[in-house]
Order: structure tokens, then C-alpha cells, then sequence
């Protein structure tokens, strides 16, 4: 099987609530995502989504993630989507660094694979336990009182953990932290994001408020170091997330028991195949996982939920539903949420058939 052709699309993805804001006043109306159609000599067609969390979350933005397709995409052309290890070295050679460009086309692959295999990908990543999976809902940062009102309407859709986006005033955040956690119930999680917000200072006064609080603290300032630094003055359980782009620092991670807690985005690290490694690298070291990404709809809440559903529950910390936040449906066959819980598709491949004529097609 060969790959004949690799199409790219853009499609806009407008938010039910108008806006999700985070950490230091960075905001998006609108998310700018990419779509990456691979067909093959044998007929298969697979799809893979990469959507950047605006471009100043991560190291990479929308029209990046169309730039390096474009260069990429025909270098693939002849080769066998099926060697899904062979055609990362094959991207990795071709274009330095960039993973989040890299994941569209290899989430396609697995598509394709899965296809091929008559199977849904998530047997292919280790197999499916249980019927279902947990969700976060992430609530968008706004005054204490008003972000602390979304825990109880949230719960009411069925969400159980609750993603607190921090990063702030740090007065502010130990007052957003209080009052969200004043509404929690028995069994109730509740996370608080800074997204690198916060200085040092300002993220031990904060760790120092809340030590009572039945809390998480996720990624509280930029650099791996600084968060190194709180997480070893913090007794509340910590998590990383944008200082683990990759193999090396995860390890090191470990080594320095610098987090409880490590968030894998698909894109982050590359597609699945990467994202994978990771996953299964946690398992063994015994840490427990959010499994998501950046961004997306309906193909990517798809690729994260092959990966979520393949990963033992114990270390599946929680996961997301993208597709439950935009108002724009990009696929048909797309998991969808049901009491705060997701489930991946049973069909062959990821499970999704994408409206093509919600997407516009991308040439450079
Ligand atoms: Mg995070």
C-alpha cells in the first residue's frame, strides 16, 4: 500500500462560550484547525486534525501547522502509510522538530491502519478497557465567583474534574481556587492550570494558600526548573504539562520526581505513534496521565480518545472532549460525551467520515 495523495483543509472552530481564556490574558474566539486527508493506491483514506491552542500556548499556530504540511506532505507520497515508525523518522528527517505539524499526517496513518486491520485504533494502541472514560471540563478564566458558578453547572452535564485556568493575579487565583473549591461534592477533582502564569514568587504564595485545599497545580510557571522548584516546596499533588514536549525531559521528569501527574497532547509530542511511547513509558514508571491535546473537533477528540481508551484507567488521570466545545461538527462517527464520559469508536480506524463540506480546501 502506498500513499497516492495528502490533502489539507482549514476549518474554523467557533466556541459555544464565545471565548476560552487563559494564563496572562491570552484569549481565542475562534480556533484555527487543520485537517490532513492521506489516500492510498489501495483505495483507504485516513484523517488526522492539528489544531494549536492560538499561537502563543506551544511553539506552534495554524498557518505553521499548514506550512510544514505543505512541505512535508509530498515527500510522503510512495511510501506505505502502514510503517508508522519508518515514516516518523521519515518526517523527522525531512523537517526539524515541528511535531505538531507531524501529528495530523500520522494520526491519518493510524486511520489508515486501523482500516487496513479491520480494527479501531485503539486496539491497535494496547486494547480497550472498560465502556467508557473520564473527562475535565475546563473552566475559562474569569472572576472567582463566575468561574466557581461553572463547577455545578458543569457537574450537571455529568463532568466529575474540574480544570481551573489560573495563572493570574495570584491574590485573584487563591480566591478563584477557594470559592471553585467551596462547590466541589464527594468525588469531585479539582485542577488548577496556571498554563506558566505565574512567576515564582507568585506560585509559592499560591501553593502556600491552598495547602488545605483539596487541589492539583498544573504547570505553574514557564520553565521546567522554576516548576521543579514549587513542586519541591508544594505538598499538594503536581502536574506538568507544557515543559514535557518529548522523551528526554519526561525522563528526566521521573528521575527528579518533578510531578505526579504529566499531560501527553497528541500534537505535543508529535501523533500518536510518539504519544504512544510516552503513554506506555508512564505506565511502567507509574504515573498517571491526562491524555488530550492541544485543540480540535471531531478528528482529533477522536485520536484522543483511541489513546485515552487504550491506556489502563488507573493512569488515566482524565481526558478531553474537544468536540463538545466548538459549534462546528468537521465528522461524522465522532465520540461524543455522555455523562462526563467518552468513549472511542468500535469501527475500523479512528471511526470518523469527515464533512468535507465543512472544511476549505489548503494549497500554499
Ligand atoms: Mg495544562
Amino acid at each position: 500500500m502506498k500513499i497516492s495523495n495528502v490533502s489539507i483543509y482549514q476549518v474554523d472552530l467557533p466556541l459555544h462560550e464565545g471565548s476560552y481564556n487563559w494564563s496572562g490574558g491570552k484569549s481565542v474566539q475562534v480556533f484555527d484547525s487543520t485537517v490532513v486527508r492521506v489516500e492510498t493506491d489501495e483505495g483507504l483514506v485516513g484523517h488526522g486534525e492539528v489544531c494549536p491552542l492560538g499561537p502563543v500556548y506551544l511553539p506552534a499556530y495554524a498557518e505553521g501547522a499548514r506550512a510544514g504540511l505543505a512541505v512535508l506532505a509530498p515527500q510522503l507520497v510512495g511510501d506505505d502509510p502502514r510503517q508508522l515508525m519508518r515514516l516518523q523518522r521519515k518526517m523527522n528527517q525531512a523537517l526539524k522538530g515541528h511535531p505538531y505539524v507531524k501529528s495530523a499526517i500520522d494520526i491519518a496513518c493510524w486511520d489508515i491502519v486501523g482500516q487496513a486491520a479491520g480494527l479501531p485504533v485503539c486496539m491497535l494502541l494496547g486494547g480497550r478497557y472498560g465502556d467508557s472514560f473520564p473527562l475535565y471540563r475546563a473552566i475559562s478564566q474569569q472572576s472567582p465567583a463566575e468561574m466557581a458558578s461553572f463547577v455545578g453547572k458543569y457537574r450537571d452535564e455529568g463532568y466529575r474534574k474540574f480544570q481551573l485556568k489560573v495563572g493570574g493575579d495570584p491574590d485573584t487565583d487563591i480566591a478563584r481556587i477557594r470559592c471553585a473549591a467551596a462547590e466541589l461534592q464527594e468525588g469531585d477533582v479539582l485542577i488548577a492550570d496556571a498554563n506558566t502564569g505565574w512567576l515564582m514568587h507568585e506560585a509559592m504564595r499560591v501553593a502556600d494558600a491552598v495547602r488545605d485545599v483539596n487541589v492539583y497545580i498544573e504547570q505553574p510557571c514557564l520553565s521546567y526548573e522554576e516548576c521543579l522548584s514549587i513542586r519541591r516546596h508544594t505538598n499538594r499533588p503536581f502536574v506538568l504539562d507544557e515543559s514535557i514536549d518529548g522523551m528526554s525531559v519526561l525522563l528526566r521528569a521521573n528521575r527528579d520526581q518533578a510531578m505526579d501527574v504529566v499531560n501527553i497532547k497528541i500534537s505535543k509530542f508529535g501523533g500518536l505513534t510518539p504519544a504512544r511511547l510516552a503513554r506506555d513509558l508512564c505506565v511502567e514508571l507509574g504515573i498517571a496521565m491526562t491524555i488530550e491535546d492541544s485543540w480540535g473537533g471531531d478528528i482529533t477528540t477522536a485520536a484522543i480518545s483511541h489513546l485515552a481508551h487504550s491506556t489502563p484507567p488507573e493512569y488515566l488521570f482524565t481526558s478531553t472532549d474537544f468536540n463538545s466545545y466548538v459549534t462546528v461538527s468537521i465528522a461524522d462517527g465522532a465520540p461524543q460525551r455522555d455523562g462526563g464520559k467518552l468513549a472511542a469508536s468500535t469501527d475500523p480506524g479512528l471511526g470518523v467520515t469527515p464533512k468535507l463540506e465543512n472544511l476549505t480546501a489548503w494549497a500554499p
